[in-house]
């Protein structure tokens, strides 16, 4: 998986060492790029005064827009969100029962799902690190649940895995062989003495204290020779048989170490996906939901904004109605911009030449996400696997993620690939049949049951949808350095906000942080001018 990404951008390599290994190596990468942060505000700023008798534009509808459109409207600002989708929330979708989805030159897909079963193809975790998007839910009043981001009893399967190729094994199984190896080899060094240049006496027993409670060593030889926690052969019950069970025995470290599987877990989970995860109950979209009924007609739909001006006094956009095609024209004493870069980049504006190089110099990341209806929920009934990620180095998959909900009930919607960059753009190049398709092949090879309980499917390739045209911003070095300064600051009066004007970006704690961070600035600068 890794050498498949090998010449790709950050995010993406982030989650070939996520899907292969959530390892040192991915903490170490994420921190040295700034991305492995927790958010680091939890609630608006507190703003004194008032906003009365001012006018904000906010462009767009999504987290960004409808967090500043909340918080100024507290203060008395006089706000108008003009949203070019038909519905607010932006990227944080949820598909259900006749939810439809035309991308640029694609077919129209209406999701066939059964009442109540969704997939969240856009947003579908909140971090606990991100307590900016948890102060909206707990606000709300909207129910979470738990969303299973690790399972130690879901499946393995890599096709380049040397001896362990095509094989489902267990993360339990590897997490425990592999460390109980290590633990193993590392113990029969420090008593053969090999560690007594490092070590003191006293912290070589403590250190083979540790070791054998780590590894699950015997206490005499320090041989690892497995442990309940990697599972058994056969599951202890009642009476003589199955009575006690039968252990299983461990994988060899040489076959593990052939194998490059022992790279896919670390003993810490890297900082974003770490427990507890959430998800609202029913759907991500319960959040911009939940705006979208306190801002009621603050909200302005199908308007699309097709040019952008400004002057000393104010700022003006031309806005057309996408259902009757009318053009109008809006004038305020503020605009906050919300809308993507991927998009403001083709938005007819007067910014100044600088600021629309910035604008454009940052690219966006193919991603695309498919929902796959099951008429019967096979990994809970046939391998008792409830929630979690199945990962797999098959081509353009990636990762298949079981639900966190509705558990032993009848059906299911799984994820059945979640792909970035080049496998995005192959598999988004399908008809959507093509691409359920696609789906059911490598999952068949996985889950005996997957092709039989296959009902419908809904898929979404971000970058080929209208609005967006990309996952998330995906800065570099370069564009943090030159870029991103320029357009934090904004232009004269209009500001930008969004995921892409945060270090959290592909978040949704980084379009609620960077609203709450401009909206100060507005007020600052509107209070200034009120004096
Ligand atoms: C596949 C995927 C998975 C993700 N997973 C997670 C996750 O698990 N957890 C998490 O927290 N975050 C996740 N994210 C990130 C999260 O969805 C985004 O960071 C967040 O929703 C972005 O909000 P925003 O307001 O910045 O942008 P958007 O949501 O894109 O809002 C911008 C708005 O501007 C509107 N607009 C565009 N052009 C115009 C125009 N010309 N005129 C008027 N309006 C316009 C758009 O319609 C849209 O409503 C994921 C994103 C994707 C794509």
């Amino acid at each position: 998986m890794v050498d498949v990404f090998k010449s790709f951008t950050r995010r993406d390599i982030l989650y070939s060492a996520a899907a292969v290994g959530r390892s040192a190596l991915l903490l170490g990468t994420m921190d040295a790029w700034g991305m492995g942060f927790a958010s680091t505000a939890s609630a608006p700023p507190a703003l004194q005064g008032s906003g009365k008798g001012k006018k904000i534009l906010i462009l767009g509808a999504g987290l960004a827009g409808l967090t500043a459109a909340f918080e100024l409207g507290k203060l008395g600002y006089e706000c108008t969100v003009l949203e070019a989708r038909a519905f607010a929330g932006g990227r944080c979708q949820t598909a259900r029962k006749g939810f439809s989805l035309t991308e640029l030159g694609g077919d129209k897909q209406v999701c066939g799902f059964d009442e109540g079963l969704y997939i969240n193809h856009g947003p579908w975790r909140i971090p606990l690190h991100h307590q900016s998007t948890l102060y909206y839910t707990r606000q709300f009043n909207i129910p979470l649940e738990v969303m299973v981001n690790d399972n130690d009893h879901s499946w393995v399967y890599m096709e380049n895995a040397g001896p362990l190729s095509k094989q489902r094994l267990k993360p339990a199984q590897l997490k425990a062989d592999m460390r109980g190896h290590v633990a193993e080899l590392l113990a029969k060094s420090v008593r053969s003495k090999l560690l007594d240049q490092q070590l003191g006496a006293n912290d070589r027993e403590l250190l083979l204290d540790y070791l054998a409670n780590e590894g699950h060593l015997d206490a005499k030889d320090l041989a690892y020779k497995g442990r309940s926690g990697r599972g058994y052969a056969l599951n202890p019950g009642a009476g003589i048989a199955p009575g006690a069970g039968t252990p299983s025995d461990p994988l060899g470290f040489g076959t593990l170490l052939a194998s490059n599987l022992g790279k896919v877990y670390s003993a810490v989970q890297d900082f974003p996906m770490q427990n507890t995860m959430f998800e609202p109950v029913g759907g991500m979209d319960a959040i911009p939901l939940a705006f979208a009924k306190r801002l009621k007609r603050a909200i302005r739909y199908n308007a699309e904004v097709q040019t952008l001006r400004q002057d000393a006094g104010g700022v003006t956009v031309t806005v057309k109605d996408t259902a009757s095609g009318k053009l109008s024209s809006l004038s305020a004493d503020y605009c906050l911009c919300t809308i993507p870069l991927s998009v403001l980049r083709n938005v007819d504006s007067d910014f100044s030449a600088p600021f629309k190089a910035a604008i454009k110099a940052v690219v966006y990341t193919p991603v695309g996400k498919i929902g796959l209806q099951m008429r019967r929920r096979f990994w809970e009934e046939d391998d008792q696997i409830y929630g979690g990620h199945v990962l797999t180095d098959q081509k353009g998959i990636n990762v298949i993620s079981l639900p966190s909900t509705g558990w032993q009930g009848k059906k299911g919607v799984l994820l059945g690939y979640y792909n970035y960059m080049m496998d995005a753009i192959e598999v988004s190049a399908l008809s959507p049949q093509g691409r359920a398709e696609f789906a059911l092949a490598a999952g068949q090879n996985i889950f005996p049951a997957y092709r039989s309980s296959f009902e419908s499917a809904f898929s979404v390739a971000w970058h080929r949808v209208q609005y967006n045209l990309g996952g998330w911003a995906e800065w570099s070095d370069e564009t943090r350095k030159a870029a991103y300064p320029l357009l934090v600051e904004g232009e004269g009066r209009v500001l930008l906000a969004g995921e892409h004007l945060s270090y959290l970006t592909g978040w949704q704690a980084g379009a609620i942080e960077s609203a709450w961070q401009q909206i100060e600035k507005i007020h600052q600068r509107a209070s200034r001018e009120r004096t």
